[in-house]
């Protein structure tokens, strides 16, 4: 069955109803479009359409595609009549079937909007007066309704001088890319689609798991096990159809990161470990792209923007990268939700600023502010001559992989290793208790030396065994297990990815 077809005698909605019928389905939507007997105070005798048959259809292929992206629907059907007709015919009929009705109304609204302005169809209005005038569709009133939607959309905003009709046009062709779609990218994410910043790449490679609800408030409950990456995407081109959103559903790494950034004009860092944003950062000084960070610890957070040449950059600051472990996660420090959000919200803001070329943005201060005391710091943020990155005489002067994880000697990734080698090892869960109560790992035999107690409670290791230390993520693990590699503790290894890991082994 045709999705979409031509016809040149009446519609009959009846039998393409019927056609859409699916016991699967909780709802309907359609829409009929008529001919109607004026046309900007002018009397309509009657009309002809013509269309380019084949683009029409594989046109109405894509615009279906697009809308089976952004709405849960199952079925699509759309005919629209060509040939002569009178008032009151029927020139256009939608159909959509959903298991809701939201999607099934949202969709239908999309496409017939989107077949309007997009499929080459003419038509040829004859007046009462006895002249007649060829009309392409794309043109006609309900086009100039599509259109001040778009602006209706933008009104509260471009009434502010400072942006207005020319600012939403800088929103509109700008190209930003949010690496990752957490805690922080989740509100970046709504601002920047709110706001109308016209192409959205998201870098994101989890699944949503049910302790990031409280703060990634993007995602619902019954998103959970899903990648973030579609849900995201969905959320945002529901709530801004004029946009265009790239998913990019890979891990951040040297490998790709340069390919990454190259296709926008600003970067957004909503990462939450350490590598990732010097790796950011690297690229971004080398690449000559503006990037907007922010980290988060508890109940406090910072944010600043680096711009080439302008700014300094992370390295100013720390010269190396940190090591793991030094400053906790969010799974074992905490996090109130309110915190990623507002710090989300405000990188969306210098997003903005950069987009719009004001003066205001933070280019030259890193600004601290603690949500519980409200308590604010700006610090000077000046590029120091002797950074190994953004100085006059750099060391890095390009992205080398083996600066990014330069500890992976001492981690294991648990697909390496042979089901009937697992008890060659001890495993050692390094997570607190109540992480323990949460994700029980009950497929391994293992022991329990909390990460926060391992200075005071102290582990006797025997020389002949080897180790395995894994926590939630494989952060803690590899701190852990580089300390015990300084104190001469070297057959200790850390588990990459954690109990994620061993959940996953087992299951398959
Ligand atoms: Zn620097």
């Amino acid at each position: 069955m045709k999705k979409f077809s031509l016809t040149t005698t009446s519609i009959d909605t009846q039998r393409l109803r019927e056609e859409l019928r699916d016991d699967s389905c909780g709802a309907y939507a359609s829409f009929e479009g008529w001919v109607r007997n004026h046309h900007q105070d002018r009397s309509v005798e009657y009309l002809e359409y013509e269309a380019l048959e084949e683009l029409c259809v594989s046109e109405a292929e894509t615009i279906f595609n697009e809308a089976r992206e952004q709405f849960d629907i199952t079925n699509v059907r759309c005919v629209h009549r060509i040939g002569k007709l009178n008032i009151s015919d029927m020139a256009v009929w939608v159909g959509v079937t959903a298991s809701h009705r939201d999607a099934a109304f949202k969709a239908c609204r999309y496409i017939i909007d989107e077949i309007k302005s997009r499929l080459p169809i003419w038509k040829k209005e004859f007046y009462r007066e006895g002249d007649s005038i060829w009309v392409n569709c794309a043109q006609n009133t309900e086009q100039t309704t599509a259109h001040s939607k778009e602006d209706e959309f933008y009104s509260r905003q471009t009434i502010l001088t400072d942006i207005g009709l020319s600012g939403q046009k800088k929103l509109k062709d700008a190209r930003v890319l949010v690496v990752g779609a957490g805690g922080l990218g989740s509100s970046a994410l709504m601002a920047l689609a709110g706001a109308g910043v016209g192409h959205i790449g998201i870098c994101e490679y989890d699944k949503l798991d049910i302790s990031n609800l409280h703060r990634q408030h993007l995602y619902t409950v019954s998103d959970v096990g899903k990648p973030k990456i579609d849900l995201a995407a969905s959320r945002l081109q529901a709530l801004n159809p004029y946009i265009k959103i790239i998913k990019h559903p890979e891990r951040l790494d040297a490998g790709n990161v340069e390919n990454l950034i190259n296709d926008y004009e600003i970067i957004c860092d909503c990462t939450d470990n350490f590598v990732t944003k010097f790796l950011l950062n690297d690229s971004c000084v080398l690449n000559q792209k503006p990037l907007v960070q922010a980290s988060i610890y508890q109940h406090e957070g910072q944010i600043r923007t680096f711009l080439p040449e302008a700014s300094g950059c992370l390295r100013c600051l720390w010269p190396e990268i940190p090591k793991p472990g030094c400053v906790g996660t969010c799974t074992e420090a905490g996090v109130i939700g309110t915190l990623p959000g507002t710090f989300g919200y405000l990188q969306a803001h210098e997003i903005i600023k950069l987009i719009l070329n004001k003066k205001s943005a933070l280019t030259q201060h890193t600004l601290l502010m603690n949500l519980d005391t409200f308590e604010t710091q700006k610090l000077q943020q000046t590029r120091e001559t002797r950074c190994p990155l953004c100085s006059d005489h750099p060391k890095i002067t390009k992205i080398i992989p083996d600066h990014y994880h330069r500890l992976s000697n001492i981690s294991i990734n648990i697909e390496s290793i042979a089901k009937t080698e697992l008890d060659t090892f001890t495993f050692i869960d390094l997570r607190e208790s109540f992480e323990r109560t949460f994700a029980p790992v009950n497929q391994l035999t293992h022991v329990h030396w909390p990460f926060s107690k391992r200075k005071n409670q102290s582990f006797s290791f025997e020389p002949d065994k080897k180790y395995l230390l894994f926590c939630a993520k494989g952060i803690r693990s590899l701190a852990a297990t580089e300390e015990l590699h300084q104190e001469g503790i070297t057959n200790t290894y850390s588990l990459e990815n954690g109990v994620d890991a061993i959940q996953q082994y087992f299951k398959s």
